[in-house]
């Protein structure tokens, strides 16, 4: 039995999908949209979200880009389109398997089992290094010339996200988009008042900087010291 969470704005799918998986044993929790999807997802942690494409409030797309910024549940694209293309892309961006419209929830209950066992023999997160800066996504740990450094779950975050992509400026927009999951930022401080936070904590400042570069007018990039 796992906990899935099911996020469908089709009232009959959805409800047949529901009746069938619970059926089958799994607890099943469902949304008809994709930022209450978002929502749940973040405050039930369930083992495995089903997700449709075609959501009314946002595409499933960005959902599950958001949602891959922030977690690691396994995800099952569900869809009408099935474009070989657009699967690898969604494969690509972090979806775990799809399935093409109509499916029975016979062949969704195989694929969930399916994810599910590759899930628990996968490996940890790798650790990410840049210079001497270690980042442990499995612990959520961060090192520093051999120190460990004491950070909030959301300074975590934002530092994870910028280390995934070393050397590469990230706007600010996708930092308040992907870090703090609010889709359309507004132009606030959230992301400075946060990195002048990070920075002081990894020991640099905005005007001496080592780690984290500031690209005016851009975003901001995390790299090696170049001395
Ligand atoms: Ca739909």
């Amino acid at each position: 039995m796992a906990r899935l969470l099911l996020i469908e704005d089709d009232p009959a799918i959805r409800a047949t999908l529901l009746r069938a998986l619970r059926e089958r044993g799994h607890a099943v929790a469902a949304s008809p949209a994709a930022m209450e999807g978002l929502q749940t997802a973040l405050a039930e942690k369930p083992d495995l979200i089903v997700l449709d494409l075609g959501l009314p409030d946002l595409d499933g797309r960005e959902l599950l880009r958001m949602l891959r910024a922030v977690s690691r549940v396994p995800v099952i694209i569900a869809t009408a389109r099935d474009e070989e293309t657009e699967m690898v892309r969604l494969l690509d961006a972090g979806a775990d398997d799809y399935v093409v419209k109509p499916f029975t929830a016979a062949q969704l209950d195989a694929r969930i089992r399916a994810v599910l066992r590759r899930g628990t023999s996968a490996e940890e997160s790798p650790t990410i290094t840049v210079g001497n800066l270690r980042i442990d996504p499995g612990a959520r740990t961060v090192n520093l010339d051999g120190n460990a450094v004491e950070l909030t779950p959301r300074e975590f975050d934002l530092l994870h996200h910028l280390a995934l992509r070393p050397g590469q400026v990230v706007t600010k927009r996708e930092l308040l988009s992907e870090v703090w999951q609010v889709p359309y930022g507004s132009t606030d401080k959230t992301v400075d008042v946060h990195l002048s936070w990070l920075r002081r904590k990894l020991g640099e400042t905005a005007q001496q900087p080592r780690y984290l570069h500031t690209v005016r007018g851009v975003g901001v990039k995390l790299s090696e010291p170049s001395s």
